[in-house]
């Protein structure tokens, strides 16, 4: 089994979620007792969230070009970045290392492609809302990508910080969430990315109608493929 090599803590609640998921499936797939090879690199997320909002994406990446280089150092077979925003800076990280980099937009890509839903409405941070290295990542998989009105992103973008990175989940958040994505649904969406790795938290498959494709499990999902590859 080849080693995963997680970078974490942004946020931490969320790389519990990748923890579990990954060692589940290897339980799943290989039998009760067995459990996945992995290195876990966890951040501070203070300093990263606040370099995000002054807009010092340099700095971030520094921090996650050393978290690479130190899960590649210690083992890692591949690194895995647990989180979408950070993928603004997914060039730098992976250009640090030489182990494969599991990019999250192709395991949301992929999946989209093979449930047949090319329209999909996007929920994620305001940076992986408004910017374009994922939604063009996506496009690249042949993606027609919508994302939520001005008000409503920057009501999902505060729930993110505010609540579920910070381990509150509310049933008032959970409306406001359902009737964006309702609102996506009525403008064409076929499918939802959850493309910011707490929304599962929050959002489950039996909140809605609508197909949703949470990037935290698909990214965990790619990971324990490229774990158990021959
Ligand atoms: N985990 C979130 C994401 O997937 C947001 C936290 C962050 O900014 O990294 O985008």
């Amino acid at each position: 089994m080849r080693t995963i090599g997680l970078i974490g803590g942004m946020s931490w609640e969320s790389s519990a979620e990748y923890y579990r998921i990954i060692n589940q499936r290897v339980r799943d797939q290989l039998g009760s007792l067995r459990s996945a090879q992995v290195l876990m690199y966890s951040v501070d997320f203070g300093p990263v969230a606040q370099a995000q909002h002054d807009g010092r994406w340099d700095d971030a990446a520094q921090v996650l070009e050393d978290a690479a280089r130190r899960l590649q150092a210690g083992g890692a077979d591949c690194v895995v970045l647990c989180t979408n925003t950070m993928h603004l800076v997914a060039p730098r990280v992976e250009a640090a290392i030489s182990i494969p980099f599991l990019h999250i937009a192709d395991a949301a890509g992929q999946a989209a492609v093979a449930a047949g839903t090319l329209n999909v409405g996007l929920l994620g941070t305001a940076f992986t809302m408004e910017q374009d290295f994922l939604k063009a990542r996506l496009a690249e998989h042949g993606l027609n990508v919508l994302v939520p009105e001005a008000e409503e992103r920057q009501s999902v973008h505060r729930i993110i910080y505010e609540e579920l990175c910070v381990g509150i989940i509310s049933d008032t958040s959970r409306d406001a969430y359902l009737r964006i994505i309702a609102s996506l649904a009525a403008r064409g969406a076929q499918a939802i990315i959850l493309g910011c790795t707490e929304i599962g938290l929050l959002i489950k498959p039996e909140h809605t109608n609508l197909p949703l494709l949470d990037t935290t499990a698909l990214h965990a999902q790619a990971a324990v493929a490229f774990a158990l590859q021959d």
